[in-house]
């Protein structure tokens, strides 16, 4: 049985002290809890006051995103280096915010990709269509193109370090979750299109975290889903109460 994973994406939200509280009181709620792996994404500039709070406690940190160099002259990143040094064992690429914002593309996520995962660095690696896409029946033809593309090269034995976010774009900080059916159906196709691409392992053993608009409401029918792995969390987990009671729901 895959492990259940749930991540807290803290997006461009808390300044330092305001992380500082989230995380004390996540730790009061959750620091016992070892069945679920937790982690939280807080941005860039809380990440080493947030890192002094976890030491070793049982919740992970991790970034947002990364660079795919170790330093040098590319102002304004961040290299994988950088983050664990600061104590992130995990970062998320290929967010919809970045793939939407920042014309992230499926070529320039793979090379970040693989570029992270030999630093050392865990990797939850965002998929999802959007709205119009899923009207137009393109939901499959977008999932096997963002995997393909984006872990082209990837090693089976690599993806012992990446987990896969199935992030619907329509889902993405709407209010409006993707149906326990919808998730199931696309975290199937995408446990399909793993094990057909990487091995059958490989695929067994992936966790797929859904992500769009989770709540305390809707996190126990979700993860009583076959394929659903956990949550990537965004608006839910900018408050310790609503995020503990998330990964309370996982746990088995
Ligand atoms: C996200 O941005 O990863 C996310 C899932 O956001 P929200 O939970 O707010 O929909």
């Amino acid at each position: 049985m895959i492990k259940p994973i749930v991540a807290g994406n803290w997006k461009m939200n808390k300044k330092i002290n305001e992380a500082l509280e989230l995380v004390n009181n996540l730790k009061k709620i959750v620091g016992n809890i070892t069945e679920v792996d937790i982690i939280v994404c807080p941005p860039y500039t809380a990440l080493h006051s947030v890192s002094s709070v976890l030491k070793n406690t049982n919740i992970e940190m991790g970034a947002q995103n990364c660079y795919l160099k170790e330093s040098g002259a590319f102002t304004g990143e961040i290299s994988p280096q950088m983050l664990i040094d600061v104590g992130c064992t995990w970062t998320i690429l290929g967010h919809s915010e970045r793939r939407q914002y920042f014309n992230e593309t499926d070529t320039f996520l793979n090379q970040k990709l693989k570029y992270v995962l030999t630093t050392g660095l865990k990797v939850m690696f965002c998929v999802g269509e959007t709205l119009e896409e899923r009207e137009e029946n393109l939901t499959e033809s977008v999932l096997r193109r963002q995997i393909l593309e984006g872990l082209r090269d990837l090693q089976p034995s690599d993806l012992c370090k990446v987990v896969i976010a199935y992030e619907p774009v329509w889902a993405i900080g709407t209010g409006k979750n993707a149906t326990p059916e919808q998730a199931q159906e696309a975290h199937a196709f995408i446990r399909a299109l793993i094990k057909k691409e990487f091995g059958e392992d490989a695929g067994k053993n992936l966790p797929i975290q859904y992500g769009g608009s989770v709540k305390p409401e809707n996190a126990k029918e979700l993860i009583s889903q076959e394929d659903v792995n956990g949550f990537l969390v965004g608006g839910a987990s900018l408050n310790a109460e609503s995020f503990a009671q998330i990964i309370k729901a996982c746990i088995p």
